[in-house]
This record gives C-alpha cells, structure tokens and sequence, in this order.
C-alpha cells in the first residue's frame, strides 16, 4: 500500500492549528443542509483532532463560484448543520487566507472547530496558484486532507497545501485508500470488475485499466450493446455506439493478451418502448427484434455471473447493469447485488462499488450496506477506476 501518514502519526497536536480539507459540498433545500452524508463523513477526523487539543479549521469548497464571492455559496450557510451534527458551537470566519482568516483565528481556542470561506471564493485555488497555497499554509501548522472525492483535483487546499505543510489523511480518507488498495491495487485474486451504465464512451479508459487488473471483466448495461455489436450481434433499437466497435474490440484484444475474460450477456430483457412495466420479452441476444430495445440483462446471464463473483475474492463495481431506475430493468442488478452483499456477509468476498448511479442502484437494492465499500466520491472514484494519479492523494505520500 502507498505510504502516507495518518492521524496516528500527527503527533501532539494541542493548540497547533490544523488546516483540514473536508467535503462540504452539501445539497441544500430552502438554505437547510438537505442531506448531510458528507458533514457525518468528516466528523470522526474532526471530532478525533478537536478532542486532542487541535484548533480544528475545516477548508472545503461549495458549488462553483468560479474565483468569485457569491453569497449563495457561502459556507456560513454550511456551518450550522456542522454544528448541528458536532453538537457543539462551531464559527464561521469569513475568509480562509489573509489577515481576516487569520484575525479570526486568533480568538479560537484549543479544542475549537472553525469553518473558513469556499476556497474557491479566491481564483487562486483552481489554478493551484503557488501564492493562493503559500498564503493558505501561513494561517496553519499541520495539513489533514479528509476529502476523497476533491482528490482528483490539484487545487490549491488540495494539493498545494499538502506540499508546503506537514500532511496527513483524515479517517475518511484513510478509509477510502485502504478500500481502494483492497479491490485494486493490492487484491486477492481472482478480481472481478462490473462496469455498467449507459455508454462506452464514458468509460474507455476504465475499461481499458481493468483488463490488466482483474480476472474477470463483467460488462453490463447500455454499453454492453456496442459489445455485442462488435461480436457481430444485432441489437436492434438499443443504446449503442456503432462508432466505438473498434475500441470494443481493441478492449476484446486487450483483455484477452492480459488474461482477463470478459463476460458479457447471452440472454437479455427487451421492450419495444423504454417507459415503467411495459411489455417486455427475455431472449437470448441473437433474437433481438429490429423494433425492441436491450433494458436489463436476463436471468440466465445473472445466475452464470452469481456463479463467477462466488468464485472471486475481490469485486469493484461501477455501473448499474439495465435501465435500474425504471422498473422492471432493476431486476439484474439488484439480483448479483444482491449476491456480492451475501458473499460479502460470508466473508468470501471484498466488495467496493462507486459512482452516482451505482451508490443509487445498491440503496435501491437494500445492500449498499453490506458492501465492503462504497465510494461516493464520483469523479475522484472514476478517475481512480482508470488508474489514474490522484493529485490530491499523491502529495500526501511521503
Ligand atoms: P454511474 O453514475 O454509477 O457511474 P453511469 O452514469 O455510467 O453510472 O450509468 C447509469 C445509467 O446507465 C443509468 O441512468 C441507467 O439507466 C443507464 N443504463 C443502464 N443500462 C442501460 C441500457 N441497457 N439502456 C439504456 N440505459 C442504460
Ligand atoms: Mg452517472
């Protein structure tokens, strides 16, 4: 595993004021913290740095004000809910650099829990202005990156901070590294990835990184209809990119000189209209009608990949495996969820799953809970699935 430090290597952190980046890019309803996943997320760090004596300054962004004040993006409008699940009085200080951060941190005391300003109030935070870092690390001592899902980013309180202060992951995000070294970089094998969702073109290079990793490439979803396409099935009215068969079978050719297999569909669940509970018919891929559309893998495909993941150690999963949201093409994905969470409960298998539709599809199939892991960190997690260097998680290695 990546060496980098955390909280157990911070060391005696009374009275230093320590810079931690959280997420809290919360959604709102009516000026009220709507959801606060994020906020729980960051409080064991929090709570662990405020109860050893830390002046605890929590920097984050919220929406995109684009380098500009905007007081509808505002974290003043954020620092309640903190103090809501805190439980205790948490202040806002209306900037986060500058003699202002630095006058109202002045007054804070050991123990205490601050929110600064949106850094992106300030243009110097996406462009990772060298001055924008320089002038963030002179209002602290230490660097704690809680924020996972910001890690994609070289932003200044992302990765140019964790380069001028003594940096160190937050619980979250030491969570989150070790979770994603279990299912791919250090993994027992055999590995199995499901990759779904609507197209190819959104997951070239996710593909491409995964049939060097894993054992067993299990293509589900839209995309698995330009698969098909370049095996020379006719998928009929289907979500297909007619264009990217080419990649389908360099992805083909690829995963067949790493040894990986790939495992796509032989039985589908089809519908002439795409709408809730129409009619629909299970066929064998071959039969696809020019007038119906591929929604949901069938049954049979489904009890073969259940035996495949029974077989595996190791399962990452991105991308629903049908249309989940409209019912009935729910029914595939939440039935090998549904095997991954048992296999998971048995002990037999490390499971870790990601992305906003797949964080959807498992709460929708009651399991997301019985998972290893789930990511919620989107863009950050995709970037990770194509094995990409995190910039954020690269500056904290040591
Ligand atoms: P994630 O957000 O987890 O990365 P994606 O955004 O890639 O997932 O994919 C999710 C979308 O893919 C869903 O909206 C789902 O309806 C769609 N999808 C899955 N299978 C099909 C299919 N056979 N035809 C059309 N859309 C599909
Ligand atoms: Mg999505």
């Amino acid at each position: 595993m990546t060496a980098f430090k955390t909280l157990d290597d911070i060391g005696d952190v009374t009275g230093k004021r320590v810079l931690v980046r959280v997420d809290l890019n919360v959604p709102m309803i009516e000026g009220a913290v709507s959801d606060r996943t994020r906020i729980e997320a960051a409080m064991p760090t929090i709570r662990e740095l405020a109860d050893k004596g830390a002046i605890v300054l929590l920097l984050a962004h919220f929406g995109r004000p684009k380098g500009a004040k905007n007081p509808t993006q505002s974290l003043s409008l954020v620092t309640g809910g903190v103090e809501d699940v805190l439980g205790h009085s948490v202040m806002f200080i209306p900037e986060c650099v500058g003699e202002g951060a630095k006058a109202g941190i002045a007054v804070l005391a050991a123990g205490d829990v601050a929110v600064l300003e949106n850094t992106r109030f300030y243009p110097g935070e996406e462009t990772n202005d060298p001055a924008f870092a320089d002038a963030l690390a002179e209002i602290g001592d230490l660097y704690v990156n809680d924020a996972f899902s910001a890690a994609h980013r070289a932003h200044g309180s992302t990765e140019g901070l964790a380069r001028r202060l003594p940096a160190y992951a937050g619980r979250a995000m030491e969570a989150e590294l070790k979770a994603l070294d279990a299912a791919l970089g250090n993994p027992a094998h055999p590995v199995a990835a499901v990759v779904g969702g609507a197209k190819v073109s959104s997951k070239i290079d996710v593909l491409r990184h995964l049939v060097s990793k894993v054992d067993h490439l299990i293509i589900g979803g839209g995309m698995a209809n330009t698969f098909l396409a370049a095996r020379g099935v006719d998928v009929g009215k289907s979500l297909c990119e007619h264009d990217l068969v080419e990649t389908a079978n360099a992805i083909f050719d690829a995963a067949d000189a790493a040894g990986c297999t790939i495992h796509l569909p032989y039985d589908v669940v089809v519908a002439k209209q795409f709408a809730p509970n129409p009619p629909t018919r299970t066929v064998n891929v071959h039969e696809v009608a020019a007038d119906e559309m591929i929604l949901d893998v069938g049954p049979a495909a489904v009890e073969a990949l259940a035996d495949v993941l029974k077989n595996c150690r190791t399962l990452v999963w991105n991308g629903p495996l049908g249309a989940f949201e409209t019912p009935p093409f729910d029914t595939a994905t939440a039935a090998l969820a549904k095997t991954a969470a048992a296999l998971t409960r048995e002990g037999s298998l490390i499971s870790v799953a990601g992305g906003g539709d797949t964080v959807a599809a498992l709460n929708h199939a009651g399991v997301a809970r019985d998972f290893t892991f789930v990511s919620t960190a989107g863009g950050a997690f995709l970037e990770w699935m194509e094995g990409k260097v995190l910039p954020g998680v690269d500056a904290l290695k040591d």
